[in-house]
């Protein structure tokens, strides 16, 4: 074959399919997928709803007209996350695989790309059942997170044999493993803003709900924090988040937790009784244990509970990856390498991660776009 050739059939490999076939409909496009089908990881997104951009992003427009070609209706809620009007993720991949068939697109499943090497006039591309020769290259493997759904970071030992560089890799928007043993508190789920400081700085803030688990928290304001938590250089994670703090604001609407616990303590509510119907009673009895009877210090738990980093929970836990193949070493507009013409990137395997909220599938989408375009022109 002399053609397209796309190594992951997940978000990013079937926008850029489509969008290839659209401007070069006389060319063959063949996908490469690891899993039994195409789509595993995307079925799975927004718990099964699909988040699949948000009205925040500079490029949604397009990704709803993208949607829209495919017969993909959607609906922004207040928030900003657009989801499938079904709120079905199985929705989305029918539609995008039905527009791979339609289109002609070839779909290789179980086919796991073990090699790819630069000919003379394009690339050599070999996976456990077969090898093919193609003109263009579109690796869009993803990253390592999830990776019961196909992405097992293979995409960068591929762009390293073409000559591109991987900056660090870090499991992201995944929960905190903390050093307080926290089990009496699994389960608590509680409205807060949570801060994240690295030597006493604040590198982050969030509000949401914060869920309490029996290795540490969870929750999508967690998620979020975690993108920040980095590890110096030569540190693992294990040893490497000795900075940092996690401090939790459990009364974010409460200016003077001080104030109020003076006036609940004056209207005769006993210093047991202090914090009920504030927080949980699990929560209550953790801050007790912390702070006595002193009510100074059980305001300043309210408005700070404290937690230190262990760990991240790792790549199985996590929805996205930090670090890549950097966005200097392509062409944004194209995708295209710029080191190795003729080879393209689009999606998680670039050095790019968003917050949750649709952010990454629209990466994935827009990247993946772009890269058809580049692929076909
Ligand atoms: C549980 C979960 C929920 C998520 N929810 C959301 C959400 O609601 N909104 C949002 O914006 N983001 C969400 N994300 C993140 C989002 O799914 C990813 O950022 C996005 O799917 C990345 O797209 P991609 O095409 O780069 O990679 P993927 O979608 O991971 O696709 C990569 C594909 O490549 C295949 N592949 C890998 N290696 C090989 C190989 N050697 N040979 C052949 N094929 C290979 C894989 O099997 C896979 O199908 C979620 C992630 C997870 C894990």
């Amino acid at each position: 074959m002399s053609g397209i050739c796309i190594i992951g059939g997940g978000a990013s490999g079937m926008a850029a399919a489509i969008t290839a076939k659209k401007y070069a409909p006389d060319r063959t496009v063949i996908i490469l997928e690891k899993m039994k089908e195409p789509g595993r990881k995307l079925k799975a997104t927004g718990n099964g709803r699909c988040n699949l951009s948000n009205a925040e992003c500079d490029g949604y427009i397009r990704i709803l007209d993208f949607f829209g070609g495919i017969g993909v209706m959607t609906r922004t809620e207040e928030s900003g996350r657009i989801y499938p009007y079904s709120e079905d993720a199985a929705d989305v991949v029918e539609a995008l695989r039905g527009q791979l068939k339609d289109m002609g697109v070839r779909t290789v499943c179980h086919a796991e790309v073990t090699a790819a090497e630069k000919t003379a006039d394009g690339f050599q591309v070999s996976w456990n059942g077969g090898r093919l020769l193609a003109d263009r290259l579109l690796i869009a493997s993803g990253g390592k997170a999830g990776p019961k759904f196909g992405s097992t970071g293979d995409g960068y030992r591929l762009a390293r044999g073409l000559g591109h560089t991987v900056t660090r890799l870090a499991p992201a928007l995944t929960a905190v493993e903390t050093r307080e043993n926290l089990r009496g508190l699994s389960g608590v789920r509680e409205k807060c803003v949570v801060r994240l400081l690295r030597q006493g700085s604040v590198l982050c803030e969030e509000r949401g709900e914060i869920q309490f688990t029996d290795y540490g928290i969870s929750g999508i304001c967690v998620f979020n924090l975690s993108r920040f938590l980095e590890l110096p250089e030569g540190r693992s994670r294990k040893d490497g988040f000795d900075g940092y703090e996690i401090r939790v604001d459990l009364l974010p609407e409460i200016q003077d937790a001080e104030a109020l616990l003076a006036r609940r303590a004056g209207t005769g509510v006993p210093a047991d009784r202090l914090l009920c119907s504030l927080i949980k009673r699990p929560l209550a009895r953790e801050i007790s244990a912390r702070a006595g009877d002193n009510l100074p210090e059980l305001a300043r738990q309210l408005k700070e509970f404290t937690v230190h980093p262990a760990d991240l929970r790792g790549w199985q836990y996590a929805q996205v990856t930090r670090g890549g193949v950097p966005y200097s070493e392509i062409d944004p507009e194209t995708m295209e390498s710029r080191l190795c013409p003729g080879l393209f990137f689009a999606g998680e395997i670039l050095d790019y991660d968003g917050p949750c909220g649709g952010y990454n599938l629209q990466h994935a989408w827009e990247t993946g776009i772009r890269a058809g375009k580049g692929l076909a022109g």
